[in-house]
């Protein structure tokens, strides 16, 4: 089992580095107490792990900021998606936000949330071009996960469509692909409204210095995991 994590030392702020929980090998390692996700992924049929997911869960459901690095294909959805139980129904409002580039990708992510994650978990996707009434009535319906492209939602928040206080686990999905179309000032004010002390997790297919830049910002001593090579 590849077993790639660092401390990246330029982006600790404070504190002793931490020992790295060990990677899990199976599903039941990692969620033996959520048995709601465990009937799911059986149910699926997966029989083990990605690389990224093995070495991603022990930190992200230990409640620690995560950076994912693997290239595209290999499982970063689930990596952040499933430990979600532990911030939601906490609170009036979402629990979890992801950020994701573009449409396509929002919409794959709502799908894996509503086959591998609890049942009755209610999901909205936020994104530009669809229809912004039904998805305001969705908001407003009661909602735990928002999954969002970063100019839609900045256009509900700034409007005051959404209850952006309740969020406590924020997901920046593929933070490379984000910062190429532009997307940052929407993230900066996006992020502007999300309680400091939530968990972050960024997940990237390349670790340029634009993405670095971003994780030391808004990620607090954050756990960096990786498969594959980190192209510098
Ligand atoms: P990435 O975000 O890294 O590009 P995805 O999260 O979209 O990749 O996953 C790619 C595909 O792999 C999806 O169809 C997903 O359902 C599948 N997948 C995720 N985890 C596993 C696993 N442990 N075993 C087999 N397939 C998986
Ligand atoms: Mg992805």
């Amino acid at each position: 089992q590849a077993n790639n994590n660092i401390f990246v030392d330029d982006l600790k702020e404070e504190g002793e580095k931490r020992p790295f929980p060990n990677p899990v090998s199976t599903f039941e390692e990692a969620f033996q107490h959520y048995p709601g996700i465990m009937e799911n992924i059986v149910r699926v049929g997966f029989s083990k792990p990605t690389p990224i997911q093995s070495q991603a869960w022990p930190v992200s459901l230990k409640g620690e900021d995560l950076i994912a690095i693997a290239q595209t294909g290999t499982g970063k959805t689930l990596a952040y998606l499933l430990p979600v139980p532990n911030h939601t129904g906490l609170r009036d409002g979402p629990g979890m936000l992801v950020l994701t580039p573009t449409r396509e990708l929002a919409l794959q992510i709502e799908s894996e949330c509503n086959k591998y994650s609890y049942k009755g978990f209610k999901c909205v996707c936020v994104y530009g071009g669809g229809d912004r009434w039904a998805q305001i009535k969705a908001i407003s319906a009661g909602v735990d996960i928002v999954i969002a492209t970063p100019g839609r939602l900045n256009d509900l928040q700034m409007n005051e469509l959404i209850n952006m206080r309740s969020i406590t686990y924020l997901v920046l999905d593929e933070a490379d692909r984000m910062l190429d179309m532009g997307f940052e000032p929407q993230i900066m004010k996006i992020l502007l409204d999300i309680r400091p002390d939530r968990q972050t997790i960024m997940t990237s297919a390349t670790w340029p210095s634009g993405v670095r830049r971003l994780a030391k910002t808004y990620l607090k001593n954050p756990m960096m995991v990786y498969v594959g090579t980190l192209d510098l």
